[in-house]
């Protein structure tokens, strides 16, 4: 069998192309501000990259730039203006942060209803109680990405077993419980798991957010199964890759997402689609 790729590029631009649509036909603007403390060079295209992807899609969406040696209070200050501010729907604080801040606190300060990014413990405590539809989460946006990539590859989840592997707060526990309430059978991997291969060869869905190179190999993968690599490593060489051998894994799978091309272009999507879920449910306007 040689999977069928699963285009992460084109899904998110179409994603991207249907916000728009949403997104002209609203009488404001969602507004996005991105908080960026001191200048890593790799969060800086990444940053770029929203603002562009944001302003296509008309969304009102500025970078606040801080100095590095920013301090805590200064930082939760500026997060606190920005949850009053009634033009801001949505609050991203890029992540890690300097370590004179303290990260857990500042994710906190962030009124949840503009979480956008989905970290604060209220709304990763509604994710992780089934998000009641009274109560809906601001679910993160890059495990929302990889269940739109499911649903494009056609994926049947009801009953399936799933296995993720790493167990992050940012990826692999919000992966846990979308698969979960998606009714998937789901078994989480992680450092201390034992017999990977084995325990990943049964997933009929595999979701891979390690950060180690090509650890899965093509003989982890069980025939006809779903991939999805959320792994985003540079070999030495330069070349990017993921978490998944994906000439070897597409020997097997049914289905499989590149790297680059697959899941990354998703976050940014799903960041605005947050983004607007944020500005509805704020401003009680109608989709
Ligand atoms: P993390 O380092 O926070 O977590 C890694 C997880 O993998 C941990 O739970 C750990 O227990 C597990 N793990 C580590 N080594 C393992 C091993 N040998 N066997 C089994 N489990 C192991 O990483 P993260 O933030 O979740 O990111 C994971 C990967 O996904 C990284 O490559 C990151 O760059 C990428 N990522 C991509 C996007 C995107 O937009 N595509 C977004 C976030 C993260």
């Amino acid at each position: 069998m040689t999977a069928s790729i699963i285009d992460g590029k084109a899904v998110a631009a179409r994603l991207r192309a249907s916000l728009a649509e949403r997104v002209a036909h609203l009488p404001f603007r969602p507004g996005l501000r991105v908080v960026r403390v001191g200048d890593d060079p790799a969060s800086g295209v990444y940053v770029r990259n929203k603002d562009r992807a944001a302003a296509a899609a008309g969304f009102d969406s500025a970078t606040l730039q801080l100095p590095a040696d920013t301090d805590e209070d200064t930082l939760v200050d500026l997060v606190a203006e920005l949850n009053t501010d009634p033009v801001v729907d949505g609050i991203l604080v890029q992540l890690p942060l300097p370590p004179q801040i303290r990260q857990d606190a500042v994710i906190a300060a962030i009124d949840p209803a503009k979480d956008v990014d989905g970290f604060h413990p209220l709304n990763a405590g509604r994710l992780a109680m089934g998000a009641p539809l009274h109560r809906p989460a601001l679910v993160p946006c890059t495990p929302k990405g990889v269940m739109h990539l499911l649903r494009e590859a056609g994926a049947r989840l009801p009953g399936a077993r799933a296995v993720v592997l790493g167990r992050s707060q940012i990826v692999g526990r919000p992966m846990l419980q979308l698969l979960l309430a998606a009714d998937c059978s789901v078994t989480v991997l992680h450092s201390r798991s034992r017999d990977l291969a084995a325990e990943c060869r049964r997933a009929e869905i595999l979701v891979a957010a390690v950060g180690r190179p090509e650890l899965v190999r093509g003989d982890w993968i069980g025939e006809g199964a779903v991939v999805i690599d959320v792994g985003i490593n540079r070999l030495p060489e330069g070349r990017l890759v993921g978490d998944v051998a994906f000439a070897e894994a597409r020997e097997r799978a049914a289905a499989i997402t590149p790297v680059p091309g697959g899941v990354g272009p998703m976050t940014i999507a799903c960041l605005l689609e947050n983004t607007l879920e944020a500005a509805l449910a704020r401003r009680g306007a109608a989709g």
